[in-house]
């Protein structure tokens, strides 16, 4: 079997810090999206290739647990500065499965180094507390101690950062990984296994499970497993809470989004059409913090629709490893269902501004191509309105008011982020109070948190108690244990029955 790294190759399991083929003969291709040409196979494990990868990490989770806090921080140290001086690699993996263009690839690269930068400090992060003399000569304290097994089962749209946003955490806090990479762009998780293995991460700790619902099951159900961390569509969340909940894991499941971008009358409007053009269509909008529906307030769309239209026009639509601003959708099958979205936008009586159906690529002629689509005067009950496209499709709803806006943002099922436009500081203020959802920009397009901070959104894009990284990271990878004491003059009160009083 050829490995990762070569043009045609099968992309297996990485189980004790190897490539593992597995039992399973299922494979799935993996293509190139910017020539259509399919570049590997990914295995599709079965429940069996999940029992070894799920039992390699248990068993190499009681040594990790109890190595040393400096120890463990060393090799976060060493994974920081390898993935620093190599991440241009792995941003081409990312675009030649993905087709986002190499500087975005490595802008994710980038925003999941910054959550291995905030595990370097996990030392300080797991500090708990201590209270002397809690009842005399009592103290009480707390430690928080890693799960054991943990899963993280990831989207395609973000390769590396998605998973970053979990295992450095997770491993930094003493658990044992098995990331569960999409099927559609798996070959980042092996090049992130590697360097792992380079920067001394002992065997077992960090693995990779390819495939699909079959592996996902296993994950959810296998009692080897404390906890899963999943990010991708609403439905698959919700199934994966409620399957894995019941199976009394820990879950946080992050699920899909409709962002909305409120742009009120007294805005910079040069600024908000940039901001529209830039979260609207970076990615080909598969983003889950895209902005998807602009609402113009008051006088504003004409003048608005029209500074996005020009700007959108201007986008160089091609191949991510060339001078592209924007590359191919990830698949063919996704292509053609965003294709049928517009088509259904143009039906239901959507103006179509910008038709991205007509899309001339620098790329190749079986590419996944299309180019930004802006739709004018949308309303709610349009397919293009109340559904999750995931690609260059920017709706534009006129209303009347401030509240108008609020209503339509807040009566959205999903809650991911969202963005006001403004240069009027109480409006502003009162949007972040009053809306509905996770994340809020304020003149900031794709307001996606630092990772001191928690990523994670509301109502139908989040199932769970737990936002991504940040302090909900290290609890959510530990569980707290408190302790209390009692060294000195150990008082033989004799029996009593009575609850303990503390005096
Ligand atoms: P997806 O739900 O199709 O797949 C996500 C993961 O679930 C993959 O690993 C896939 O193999 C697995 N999966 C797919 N179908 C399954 C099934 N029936 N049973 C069990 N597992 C299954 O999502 P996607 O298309 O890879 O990613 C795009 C979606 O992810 C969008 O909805 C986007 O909004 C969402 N997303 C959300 C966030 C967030 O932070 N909220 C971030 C990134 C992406």
């Amino acid at each position: 079997m050829t490995q990762t790294g070569q043009l045609s190759k099968t992309i297996s399991h990485w189980l004790n810090n190897d490539f593992f083929a597995g039992v399973s003969n299922v494979t799935a291709p993996v293509a190139n999206p910017a020539t259509g040409d399919v570049t590997g196979r990914v295995v599709l494990g079965s429940a069996q290739d999940a029992h070894a990868v799920i039992d390699a990490a248990a068993a190499a989770f009681p040594e990790w647990r109890d190595a040393s806090l400096a120890k463990r921080t060393q090799i976060l140290f060493k994974f920081r500065d390898l993935l620093n001086q190599r991440k241009g690699e792995l941003a081409e993996i990312i675009t030649r499965e993905h087709g986002k263009v190499v500087s975005d690839a490595l802008g994710e690269v980038n925003r999941g180094q910054e959550v291995v930068e905030f595990a370097c400090g996990i030392a300080h992060l797991l500090k708990g507390g201590f209270t002397e003399n809690a009842s005399t000569k009592v103290d009480v304290y707390s430690i928080r101690q890693p799960l054991g097994v943990v899963g993280i089962i990831s989207p395609f749209n973000f390769p590396a950062m998605v998973p970053m946003w979990f295992f450095p955490i997770a491993i930094a806090a003493g658990n044992a990984v098995v990331l569960k990479p999409s099927e559609k762009n798996p070959s980042a998780s092996l090049w992130l296994a590697e360097l792992w293995k380079e920067a001394g991460l002992p065997a077992g700790v960090f693995n990779v499970l390819q495939g699909d619902k079959t592996v996902v099951d296993e994950l959810l159900t296998n009692p080897k497993v404390a906890s899963v961390s999943f990010v991708g569509s609403t439905p698959i969340a919700q199934y994966v809470y409620a399957t894995g909940a019941a199976a009394g894991k820990r879950i946080q499941a992050l699920g899909g989004a409709k962002n909305h971008a409120l742009i009120l009358p007294d805005a910079d409007l040069d600024l908000a059409a940039d901001a529209m053009v830039n979260a609207g269509f970076g990615s080909a909008g598969e983003r889950c913090m895209a902005i998807s529906v602009a609402v113009a307030v008051g006088p504003i769309a004409d003048e608005l629709v029209a500074k996005i239209a020009e700007r959108a026009a201007a986008i160089k639509i091609g191949d991510g490893t060339k001078d592209s601003d924007m590359g191919p959708l990830v698949t063919k099958a996704h292509r053609d269902k965003v294709a049928a979205y517009i088509e259904a936008g143009e039906t239901d009586g959507a103006k179509v501004v910008l038709d991205g159906r007509n899309v001339s690529a620098d790329g190749g002629a079986d590419g996944f191509w299309l180019g930004p689509t802006l739709f004018d005067n949308v309303t709610p009950h349009m397919s293009v309105y109340s559904d999750e496209i995931f690609g260059p499709v920017l709706s534009v709803v006129r209303v009347e008011a401030y509240d108008d806006a609020l209503k339509l943002i807040n009566s959205n099922p999903y809650g991911n982020g969202t963005a006001i436009f403004t240069n009027d500081g109480g409006a502003a203020r009162r949007f972040q109070n009053e809306v509905t959802v996770g994340m809020v920009g304020i003149n900031v397009p794709i307001p996606v948190p630092m990772a001191y901070y928690s990523f994670g959104g509301w109502k139908a894009s989040l199932f769970g108690d737990s936002h991504a990284h940040g302090m909900d990271g290290v609890q959510f990878f530990t569980r707290q244990k408190t302790v209390t004491q009692r060294w000195l003059d150990p008082s033989h009160g004799g029996i009593n029955l009575g609850f303990p009083q503390n005096g």
